[in-house]
C-alpha cells in the first residue's frame, strides 16, 4: 500500500475479536478519525482469522492477542509462518511487557493497549504500520530483484534454482540451465554511452522474459549476463529450440535513440542431473560451455555435456536434410490394401510416408514424423501427403480402377495451422476427386490434444466429404463420450492388441470387447498389423470388418499398387500380388 493513495482510497481494516463492544469502540474511533477514510470489517470467529488475513481484502489487522479463547498468539504465528503481507497489529488487555515483546518477535508489526485506545493513536499505529510493511516489501524486492531490469537477481536466482533442483531430485526430470552472455554489448557501452548501455539491457531482459514460458525463470547475474531456468524439459530438442528462440530475439536490432544497434547471445547449457547436481556445478559448467559458444562464433548455443551437443548437432542436420527433402521431392507415398473381411476385396488403401534418402536409403516415417511435428515441418509435408494422395485418387480413376478409399495419416500439429480447413478444400478441388472417397486417420492422443479446436476442425473438414478414423485404438486414452461426439467413422485396433492373437487370452479378449464396441457405436472396425493366417481367422469370425497387415501386403509403391488393384495388370506381372481381386 503506498501511503498517496490514503486520500483516494479508504484504509480496510480487518478486526479479529469476539468482543462485539470493541467492534463498535473500533468503529466510533475510525469514524471519528475522519469519515469514509477507514473501512472496518469484523471477524468474529478464531476459524476464519486466517482466511480473512489472506483475503487479500484489507490492509491491516488488528487482533485480540489474549481474547478470542487464547487463540491469538497461535493466529499470529500461523499469518506470519504463512508469509502474510498485511502487517498485524495486537491489542492487549493490559500492560504487560513481556506479553508485547513476544507479539513483536512473533511478528506482530507494533501492539495497542486495550482501553487506551484514542482516535490519535489509533490512526497513528495503523498508518505506521501499513508504512513499515510496504518499505519491508520494497527492501526485499531491492535485495532479490535487479533494479535495472527488474528481472530476478543472482541471490533470487540462485534460490529459485537451488529448489528447481529440489523438485527434479524428487520426480526425477530434467533442468537446463542457460548461461548467456551478449555479444557486442561492450561497443554499445563504449560507443554509445551506458544509458544507452542500460537501455539495451532492459529490452533484452524483456525480450527474453517474453519468449520464455510463464515457468521458466530469467535472471540477471552481471553486467550483460543473463541466466534462465528450464524445468521438466523432455528432450534435447526442445532445449535447443528455446535457445535458438533466445538468440533469435536478442539478435533483432534494438532501436536506442537515433541508432539501431544489434547484439548477439552465447549461450553455454548446463542439464541436470548430466552436467552437475548442485547450483555451483551448473552454474560453473554453464559459464563454460558460454565461452565455448562465445569461441565458436558468437550467438551459438553449446552444451556442457559433448553427448547433447551430438545430439542437437544430429538434429540439426536432419532438420536442414528434411527441408532440403522436401524441396527436392525426395518423399513418397507407399499404399498398404485394407481387407473387406466378408469377401477379400480391397475396401481401401493408407496412404504411408517413405523418404528416399539419397544416402541412407528409405527411411521410415517413424525417424522424421517427430522431428517434422517439433520444427513445424509436418504442415507443409502433410498437405504434400494429402496432394499426392489425391493425385494418386485420380490417376486412379482414370485408369478405370474402382472407386476405393485412401486413407491419409495426420498428426494433430497439422491443425495448428488455421487455414487447414480451406487448403484441404482447395486441394480436394484442384485434384478433382471425389472428396468423401478420402479419410483421414487420427490418433487418440492427437484428438485429445487441444480437443476443442480439434473437434471443431474435424466437424468442418466432414462437411467437406472426407471421413475420420481413429489410428492406434487402445493404446491411448480417449473417452467413449468424447469419441461419440466426434465425427468418427471407423476404429483402427493396434497392431498391438492383434499380434497376440489368437493364442494370448487376454488380447483376444479384449479385441473382441473392442469390436463389439465399436459397433455398439456404429463405427466399422479394422485391424492393423494382422500378420498370420490364424489371426485373419479369429478376426473374421468376430466379426472384425477390416483387416490390414503383412498378410495381405506390405506397404508398396504406387506402381505396385495400380498392379494390384487393376485386373489386367495382374495379367501381365506374374510378381504382383496374387490371390487379391476387387470386388
Ligand atoms: P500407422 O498409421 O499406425 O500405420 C501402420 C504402420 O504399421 C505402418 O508403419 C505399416 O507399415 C505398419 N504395418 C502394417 N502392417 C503391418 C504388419 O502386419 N506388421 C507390422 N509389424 N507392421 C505393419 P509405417 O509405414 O512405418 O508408419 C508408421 C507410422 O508413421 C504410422 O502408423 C503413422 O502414424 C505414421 N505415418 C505414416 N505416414 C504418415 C503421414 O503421411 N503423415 C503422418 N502424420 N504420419 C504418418
Ligand atoms: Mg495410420
Ligand atoms: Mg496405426
Amino acid at each position: 500500500m503506498d501511503s498517496g493513495s490514503y486520500g483516494e482510497k479508504p484504509i480496510r481494516v480487518l478486526l479479529i475479536d469476539r468482543d462485539r463492544g470493541e467492534y463498535a469502540l473500533i468503529g466510533q474511533l475510525l469514524d471519528a478519525i475522519g469519515h469514509g477514510a477507514y473501512e472496518l470489517t469484523w471477524c468474529w470467529q478464531a476459524e476464519h482469522a486466517i482466511d480473512a488475513i489472506f483475503s487479500d481484502l484489507h490492509d491491516v489487522v488488528l487482533l485480540d492477542y489474549q481474547g478470542n479463547h487464547g487463540s491469538g498468539p497461535a493466529i499470529l504465528a500461523k499469518a506470519v509462518q504463512m508469509g502474510a503481507s498485511v502487517p498485524i497489529i495486537v491489542m492487549t488487555a493490559e500492560l504487560d511487557r513481556n506479553v508485547d515483546r513476544e507479539a513483536i518477535r512473533s511478528g506482530a508489526s507494533d501492539y495497542l493497549l486495550k482501553g487506551r485506545i484514542d482516535s490519535q493513536i489509533l490512526e497513528r499505529t495503523l498508518r505506521y504500520a501499513i508504512e513499515r510493511k510496504s518499505a519491508e516489501a520494497r527492501l526485499a524486492r531491492l535485495a532479490h530483484y535487479d533494479a535495472l531490469t527488474n528481472v530476478p537477481n543472482r541471490i533470487l536466482f540462485r534460490d529459485r534454482l537451488g529448489r528447481a533442483l529440489e523438485r527434479a531430485r524428487r520426480s526425477q526430470q530434467t533442468v537446463a540451465l542457460f548461461f548467456i552472455d551478449l555479444d557486442g554489448f561492450k561497443q554499445v557501452n563504449d560507443t554509445l554511452g551506458h544509458e544507452a548501455g542500460d537501455e539495451l539491457i532492459r529490452t533484452v531482459a524483456e525480450r527474453l522474459s517474453h519468449c520464455m514460458r510463464k515457468s521458466d525463470s530469467v535472471a540477471r547475474i552481471g553486467g550483460d549476463e543473463f541466466t534462465v531456468i528450464l524445468e521438466d524439459v523432455a528432450t534435447t530438442s526442445d532445449i535447443v529450440n528455446v535457445a535458438r528462440k533466445a538468440i533469435d530475439v536478442v539478435s533483432r536490432p534494438v532501436t536506442l535513440g537515433a541508432q539501431q544497434v544489434f547484439v548477439g547471445a552465447s549461450i553455454g547449457i548446463a542439464v541436470y542431473p548430466e552436467a552437475g547436481d548442485t547450483v555451483d556445478a551448473l552454474l560453473k559448467h554453464a559459464d563454460m560451455a558460454m565461452y565455448q559458444a562465445k569461441n565458436l562464433r558468437g550467438s551459438a548455443y553449446r552444451f556442457y555435456t559433448e553427448k547433447m551437443n551430438v545430439e542437437a548437432m544430429n538434429q540439426m542436420y536432419l532438420e536442414a536434410d528434411l527441408r532440403r527433402a522436401l524441396r527436392r521431392g525426395e518423399f513418397e507415398l507407399y499404399y498398404q490394401p485394407r481387407i473387406a473381411l466378408d469377401d477379400e476385396r480391397i475396401a481401401g488403401v493408407e496412404a504411408l510416408l517413405r523418404w528416399n534418402h539419397p544416402v541412407r536409403g528409405v527411411v521410415s516415417p517413424a525417424d522424421f514424423i517427430p522431428l517434422a511435428e517439433e520444427v513445424g515441418l509436418i504442415v507443409p509435408l502433410g498437405y504434400w501427403v494429402i496432394h499426392r494422395a489425391c493425385e494418386d485418387m485420380r490417376t486412379l480413376d482414370a485408369r478405370g480402377v474402382d472407386p476405393i478409399h485412401i486413407a491419409v495419416n495426420l498428426s494433430f500439429k497439422q491443425f495448428a495451422d488455421e487455414k487447414f480447413a480451406q487448403t484441404v478444400r482447395n486441394i480436394i478441388e484442384a485434384a478433382g476427386v471425389d472428396a468423401r472417397r478420402l479419410e483421414f486417420e487420427l490418433t487418440e492422443t492427437a484428438i485429445m490434444a487441444n480437443a476443442e479446436d480439434t473437434e471443431r476442425c474435424m466437424h468442418t473438414i466432414r462437411e467437406l466429404g472426407p471421413t475420420f478414423s481413429l489410428d492406434d485404438f487402445g493404446t491411448g486414452y480417449s473417452s467413449f463420450a468424447h469419441i461419440q461426439r466426434l465425427p468418427i467413422g471407423a476404429l483402427k485396433i493396434d497392431r498391438s492388441f492383434v499380434k497376440n492373437l489368437p493364442q494370448t487370452q487376454d488380447d483376444a479378449t479384449i479385441v473382441k470387447a473392442m469390436i463389439s464396441l465399436a459397433h455398439n457405436l456404429g463405427l466399422q472396425v479394422i485391424a492393423e498389423g494382422a500378420e498370420t493366417a490364424e489371426q485373419v481367422r479369429f478376426l473374421r469370425e468376430h466379426d472384425c470388418d477390416q483387416a490390414q497387415g503383412y498378410f495381405f501386403s506390405r506397404p508398396v509403391t504406387f506402381t505396385d499398387l495400380l498392379q494390384q488393384v487393376q485386373p489386367e495388370a495382374l495379367v501381365d506381372e506374374p510378381g504382383a500380388c496374387a490371390g487379391l481381386s476387387l470386388a
